[in-house]
């Protein structure tokens, strides 16, 4: 990673302000149209035991957006690691006043993080993988087991063309790792049609995508990606890319995180 590539904060990051074409409109009106239909399907289905994965990303906010504008009755979760950064919770605040609402947030458990950070310092997770699944473990998978407990699906915003881990994403999944039907409403949406949805609607975004972060996720394990670099590449950054997924969507890696310490994380 040559730090030099990462464009300046001044120059305006082209991938999130698509030339709004007829056709894109029309593609994107489309989608939308399906991608509504979807979430009403699956709020009638399932009901309570429906709840929404939001991590405030560009997908997650055009998917909070259908559900508000919809007015569908589904739960709105979000997990709070208190690692996120200061634009995170600028617009959570936003999103609330915007929807009058208030999100589910989920923390850690404070005597897990305490006893992580004791053991093995406050940045471990540069030190090693299983460090850092073991971060995201404490912080992101035992908070999402709460919050999915009881639930029989849960919505994402996953998408196909995100990472090399996400290939071949479907709408609907079973979900064998938590026992749940997973729903990815935008699973065959590009960048730029989550980016035309975002500008078509005034949807509010995190202000650091401006700033060439596509994909964010804790402060110290996310950074500005270079520009024709993978949309994940500055996540955790510092490993192969074959392994960059938290836990949350990766049964293999779950699986491992497993077998690291020879705990039950799902
Ligand atoms: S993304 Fe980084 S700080 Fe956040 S939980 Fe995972 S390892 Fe910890």
């Amino acid at each position: 990673m040559n730090l030099d590539t990462i464009p300046s904060s001044t120059v305006r990051n082209p991938a999130i302000h698509p030339a709004l074409t007829d056709a894109l409109r029309a593609a994107v009106a489309a989608k939308t149209a399906a991608a509504q239909d979807f979430l009403a399907g699956a709020a009638a289905e399932f009901g309570e035991a429906l709840t929404f994965a939001n991590s405030l990303g560009a997908e997650d906010v055009v998917l909070t957006d259908m559900l508000s504008s919809a007015r569908l009755p589904v739960e709105i979760f979000l997990l709070d690691t208190g690692r996120l950064p200061a634009e995170t919770y600028a617009l959570l605040a936003e999103l609330e006043t915007r929807y009058h609402t208030r999100f589910k947030l989920l923390f850690p458990e404070a005597a897990a993080v305490e006893a992580y950070v004791r053991a093995h310092g406050i940045n471990a997770f540069y030190e090693s993988a299983a460090l850092r699944r073991a971060c995201c473990r404490v912080r992101k998978l035992e908070p999402l087991q709460r919050a999915l407990a009881g639930k029989k699906a849960w919505i994402t915003g996953l998408r196909a063309a995100q990472s090399p881990t996400r290939d071949g994403l479907a709408q609907r999944e079973t979900d064998t790792a938590h026992g749940l039907v997973k729903l990815n409403p935008l699973a065959d949406w590009s960048e730029t049609e989550v980016w035309t949805y975002i500008r078509l609607h005034d949807v509010p975004c995190n202000a650091l995508h401006e700033r060439f972060y596509p994909s964010i996720g804790c402060a110290p394990c996310t950074r500005a990606i270079s520009l024709g670099e993978d949309l994940r590449a500055g996540r955790w950054w510092w490993e192969a890319p074959e392994s960059k997924e938290c836990g949350l969507h990766d049964k293999n890696l779950r699986n491992k995180a497993v077998a690291d310490d020879g705990s039950h994380e799902t």
